[in-house]
């Protein structure tokens, strides 16, 4: 009998330690990645998402879905400008199966957006980038999810890497050698050497366009704003494929397809700016007149 209690009493920490473990795993955005896939037409693809699990039925029915395409946007002075309180802090990084992320194991800083306080939670990866700009994706995207402490609300912020000018990004370089180790390694996970600052990550000279949308891998949830910043950033070849190496040695691209913007509007701040940015990706130079 005594033994039996003892039993009782085992499964009941148990029950406690799997509760708490999940509600972390929920808190820093983490639906397991092994249960939908990011290629459409596949029977677990973008386009099937809302069929696969019934709390993810918003993915198709949701009329405020991210990512989108960045094309209209209105200028507004009154967003301000962003002042995060990041800092150092050690942290790990994981392969949740579909990306990378990165954790940091203590309270790392805020980032206020509209009054309210957010905290941030974690940093993952995408490639190529999920939002677009005038139509067009960038080589990466890096989420800087934050959540409300009070409402658990979620304020991500998007920094958007191009290889154009094939410029290492520091960043990028300072993780790569992180994600190499861990690529093809689904939960595993690796402290990072000292501490990780995000302090410089959000460049404070750049615009920033903001909307409300929604998380980008299932279950969808709305009700996520969104700060994508326009200066786009530099990174190398290498920092990219590294990203996309979260499954074996294969490059994977992880961006879930860009949906309807509906009745939403886009707006855009930058200290001093009246007008929008010149955001389209410049266009092909006309080809030279041939002889006539
Ligand atoms: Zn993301």
């Amino acid at each position: 009998m005594a033994r039996r209690r003892n039993n009782v009493v085992a499964l009941a920490i148990l029950v406690v330690i799997f509760a708490s473990c999940a509600r972390y795993a929920s808190a820093v955005g983490g639906t397991p990645h092994s249960d939908f896939s990011y290629k459409v037409g596949d029977p677990d693809g973008p386009d099937k998402w809302a069929t696969l699990q019934k709390d993810w039925a918003i993915c198709g029915s949701g009329k405020k879905q991210s990512p989108i395409d960045v094309a209209k946007v209105e200028v507004s002075k009154d967003l301000g400008p962003l002042e995060p309180t990041y800092k150092a802090r050690a942290a790990v990084v994981q392969n949740r199966g579909h990306d990378f992320m990165l954790n940091w194991t203590a309270r790392n800083g805020d980032l206020s957006i509209e009054g309210k306080k957010y905290t941030l939670l974690q940093v993952h990866w995408h490639a190529p980038s999920e939002h677009t700009v005038n139509g067009t994706h960038l080589d990466a995207e890096m989420h800087m999810v934050h959540e409300e402490s009070a409402t658990k609300s979620k304020a991500v912020v998007a920094v958007l890497f191009s290889t154009k000018a094939g410029t290492p990004s520091k960043l990028l370089g300072d993780l790569k050698p992180y994600f190499e180790r861990l690529s093809g390694k689904t939960n595993d996970t690796e402290e990072v050497k000292g501490t990780v600052d995000p302090s410089t990550w959000i460049d404070k000279a750049s615009g920033y366009y903001r909307y409300e949308g929604s998380l980008t891998t299932p279950p969808c949830t709305e009700g996520v704003l969104w700060t994508i910043m326009s200066k786009v950033e530099d990174a190398s070849k290498e920092e990219v494929d590294s990203i996309d190496r979260v499954k074996k040695s294969s490059t994977q691209p992880n961006a879930r397809p860009t949906q309807k913007i509906n009745s939403r509007i886009i707006r855009y701040y930058k200290a001093g700016a009246t007008e929008a940015p010149a955001s389209a990706p410049a266009p092909a130079p006309a080809p030279a007149p041939g002889p006539t």
